[in-house]
């Protein structure tokens, strides 16, 4: 399995790919645990920049039913 780069990575998380290539590293995320925990990092330094209130909002909210 050829794992995702730091730029595909990056790349996701910027919503920047096309969405064939989203799709491409999405499935590679389920299926990857090594990537998922770099993804995992790479979303904790991208949320350090905006406010601790709306990180705890979004990691706490419960999906409505
Ligand atoms: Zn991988």
């Amino acid at each position: 399995m050829k794992h995702l780069t730091r730029q595909q990575l990056e790349d996701y998380l910027a919503q920047k790919l096309p969405e064939v290539e989203e799709e491409r590293v999405e499935e590679h995320l389920y299926a990857c645990d090594d990537c998922l925990a770099r993804y995992m990092d790479k979303v904790q330094e991208h949320h350090e920049g905006e406010s601790h209130e709306k990180t705890l909002a979004w990691l706490t909210s419960s999906p409505s039913q």
